[in-house]
């Protein structure tokens, strides 16, 4: 027996998606439309983009950025939108599972192309001088145990933002969703670290001298109605897990999540909401503004919070500051 529910939305159509978070139940017209109608609010509503930006999309080819990519083209084409300059990237972190990722160039290219975004796939030792295996080779020979995933997040975004300066951006766009966020936030709590969450927010990194705030147009929406949403649309889902993600701490947090989001649908977003404003307070603060003193990197001239940044640690412990240094400094 099959018991067709109609849409609560348009009251016409037949619903396809329930929406626990809401108890509302959508159609796919409906549904499509509230995603971007979303996304375009969030914009919106933190400027995100604004008509004077070059922006810049960060595309790894996960479910995430294809769809990110794909709604940016939508709502520009739809004049929804404006912004100056309008670049996507792929950073090839040179990995044995880069060479996967590769393989959806095309796709992601076509993507791009109909989204009215130039797009160019940059290999990171281009950017950095470095790769990240070389990286994490030199650290493992020297006895230093770290996570690659930790060493290629670290080298990424020293990439990014080499990337940023080179392409004269005013913003990095990031594809990050609830899903993560509320991941990070209690990451933040696991690893006892109150001060990350002066870098936790939709827009980050705005306040700092020689840095490209990054924003997060997703940052509200479930990851799983972005897979919906890329279903629906034909968004290519060619995704291979990341051979490292399960040593890492977040693959523990989804399953964590997802049984709470069980009893409260709602728990993401109040782990967010919650980091937002435990962000704001630090940020405002008198006595975190002490603890958190920026300065410049002893090696590239970067913000940090340290005296060498983390890339600038990991490259050096590893041995390979030489072919590194003159591609990152400031
Ligand atoms: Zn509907
Ligand atoms: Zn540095």
């Amino acid at each position: 027996m099959s018991v067709l529910v109609t849409c609560t939305r348009c009251g016409k159509r037949e619903a396809f998606f329930f929406r626990r978070t809401s108890g509302e139940a959508l159609c796919r017209q409906c549904f499509v439309k509230s995603l971007e109608m979303k996304v375009l609010r969030t914009i919106r509503r933190f400027r995100l983009i604004e008509p004077q930006d070059r922006i810049g999309l960060a595309v790894s080819g996960g479910k995430d950025s294809l769809v990110l990519l794909y709604i940016l083209g939508k709502l520009f084409r739809r004049r929804h939108l404006k912004c100056s300059e309008t670049y996507a990237f792929t950073i090839d972190e040179e990995l044995e599972y880069s060479k996967f990722k590769l393989t959806r160039i095309n796709v992601i290219r076509e993507l791009s192309r109909e989204a009215g975004f130039e797009y160019s796939v940059y290999r990171i030792s281009e950017l950095i001088g470095v790769s990240v295996p070389e990286v994490y080779s030199g650290l493992s020979e020297r006895g230093e145990k770290i996570h690659m995933c930790t060493v290629c997040g670290v080298l990424r975004r020293k990439a990014v933002n080499v990337l940023a300066r080179r392409l004269n951006l005013t913003k990095i766009v990031t594809a990050h969703n609830l899903d993560d966020e509320a991941q990070t936030a209690i990451l933040n709590v696991l690893v006892n670290d109150v001060k990350r969450f002066k870098w936790f927010g939709v827009v980050t990194g705005e306040d700092v001298e020689d840095l490209v705030p990054r924003v997060k147009p997703l940052r509200y929406i479930r990851e799983e109605e972005i897979a919906v949403y890329a279903y629906v649309n034909n968004i290519p889902m060619l995704e291979r897990e990341c051979p490292y993600v399960r040593e890492n701490p977040r693959y523990m947090l989804k399953f964590l999540l997802s049984e709470i989001e069980q009893r409260n649908p709602n728990v993401k977003y109040m782990i967010v909401s919650f980091g937002d404003e435990l962000s704001r307070i630090i940020r405002t603060s008198r006595y975190f503004k002490e603890k958190i003193r920026l300065r410049r990197c002893r090696i590239c001239g970067a913000p940090s919070t340290s005296d060498v940044c983390r890339a600038c640690d990991l490259v050096s412990r590893a041995g390979l500051l030489e072919r590194y240094i003159d591609a990152v400094r400031v």
